[in-house]
């Protein structure tokens, strides 16, 4: 089987890819009908799939495929990453995050001043909802539950686990109601577009914080901002962002409630993933159905 890598980091892949999958010859240049598997991320080159007519699989590097999703020539089966590394790395960035929110960390500024008032409560007594119940949301509600936080899901389906609450699509608002800490690890789909706007903001409890690891596209920046000047909302962490980098005079930069990190929540770690890309190539070469195949009409 013969795989074109169409991704950077090749160095770094080429390795692991070869380990995991001995079988399949990894390639960076062939004609292309002679390509029986691509593994791809964006920006690497391919905008037209229409010449790897034997292509098997378009196995994406990336969790999030809306640069790839929608382009009219591709054709073949897309699979998008999951990655126990990467699941990892967002949990460790999530809960970070959270907790920071939780127990108030801002709140001690070493100035002199001795801020005794509020003994934080304990996690079981903070809700927090994740949007999105998938690979990375799901991760991140259950390190979040074994934290002990009251924790819920929403998602389209309403897809649950065990001891975590679990909203279905119809059930937005109670999801958000509750949301003293809303974590959002959606994708980027034509249905969750601006999904976060002034309504969605305002019915989060007073003092909420928000942390979007998923994509720019789901917040309405305007609105978010408008929201944390009011005081409504205590503070934004946000990953990532409508144009990244995120431009210098971007009002986001410089708004006291707002911490940016520069889309670095997690990626997909090579040691992990080319485990399962080589299960993905493996069963392109049987003729079997990929894992994680993506549904062109959801757009995820
Ligand atoms: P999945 O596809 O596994 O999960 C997506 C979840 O979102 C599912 O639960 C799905 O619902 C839900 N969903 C999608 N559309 C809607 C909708 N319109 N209404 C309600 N629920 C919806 O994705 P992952 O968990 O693997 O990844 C999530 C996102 O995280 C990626 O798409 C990417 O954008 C982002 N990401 C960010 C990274 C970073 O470093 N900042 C790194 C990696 C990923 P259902 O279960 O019903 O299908």
């Amino acid at each position: 089987m013969r795989v074109l890598f169409s991704a950077p980091d090749w160095a770094r892949w080429q390795p692991a890819l070869e380990a995991a999958c001995p079988e399949a010859q990894f390639v960076r240049d062939a004609p292309a009908e002679s390509v029986d598997a691509i593994i791809y991320a964006p920006g690497s080159g391919i905008e037209d799939f229409t010449p790897y007519r034997n292509a098997r699989l378009v196995q994406s590097l990336w969790a999030g495929v809306e640069r790839i999703v929608s382009n009219p020539t591709l054709t073949q089966p897309l699979a998008r990453m999951v990655d126990p590394g990467l699941a990892q790395g967002m949990t460790d960035y999530c809960t970070g995050w959270v907790m920071r929110a939780h127990l108030g960390m801002d709140n001690y500024a070493q100035d002199g001043i001795w801020r005794n008032g509020t003994v934080p409560p304990l996690a079981h007594a903070r809700r927090v909802t994740v949007l999105g119940a998938g690979a990375l949301g799901m991760a991140v509600a259950r390190a979040l539950k074994a934290l002990g936080f009251d924790v819920a899901t929403w998602s389209a389906s309403g897809r649950g686990t065990e001891g975590i609450a679990a909203y279905p699509g119809n059930a937005i608002e109670d999801a958000l109601r509750r949301a003293e800490i809303l974590v959002t690890l959606l994708p980027d789909t034509p249905a969750t577009r601006d999904m976060i706007d002034a309504h969605a903001l305002s019915l989060l409890p007073e003092g909420a914080t928000i942390i979007n690891p998923g994509r720019g596209t789901l917040i309405v920046d305007e609105d978010l901002i408008a929201a944390l000047d009011s005081g409504h909302l205590r503070h934004a962490v946000l990953d990532v962002f409508r144009v990244e980098p995120l431009p210098p005079a971007h009002p986001y930069w410089a708004h006291p409630a707002v911490t940016v990190t520069p889309h670095i929540a997690s990626e997909t770690r090579v040691e992990t993933a080319a485990q399962v890309v080589a299960e993905n190539l493996r069963r392109a070469m049987r003729g079997e159905k990929p894992l994680f195949l993506v549904d062109r009409e959801k757009g995820y």
